[in-house]
């Protein structure tokens, strides 16, 4: 079982950000910063390591787009794109998935 994939199959609500018939964009449950983003394949795969080349390159251009779209939406000074692979670098959820989180000031917090 996988809550991603609940939340891809409209199975657990979610707010969605951007959604087309591969990829999936959610807000953050837990915003680091307004506007904390996750974007994700719609196919389950573990982590980046083990995504195929093909998704990985839909994915990432999917991420570039809306981390523009979210810089303008938001006013947001500066953007970060991360990506966590496997529990000791921080990964919770094991379906891949990128963050992007609009950063205002110095001062916001850093995950
Ligand atoms: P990770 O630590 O794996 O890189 O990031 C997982 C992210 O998923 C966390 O930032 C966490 O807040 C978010 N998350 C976990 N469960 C849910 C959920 O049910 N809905 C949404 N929208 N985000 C979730
Ligand atoms: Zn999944």
């Amino acid at each position: 079982m996988c809550i991603f994939c609940d939340i891809i199959r409209h199975e657990i609500p979610s707010k969605v950000v951007y959604e087309d018939d591969q990829v999936l964009a959610i807000l953050d449950i837990s915003q680091v910063t307004k506007g904390h983003t996750l974007v994700m394949p719609k196919k389950h795969v573990e982590n980046l390591l083990e995504c195929d080349d093909e998704t990985a390159a839909r994915l990432i251009q999917v991420v570039k787009k809306l981390a523009v779209q979210i810089q303008e939406r938001t006013g947001a000074a500066a953007i970060n794109i991360l990506n966590n692979n496997g529990e000791i670098a921080g990964q919770t959820v094991n379906h891949l998935h990128f963050h992007i989180i609009p950063r205002y000031n110095e001062n916001d917090a850093f995950v």
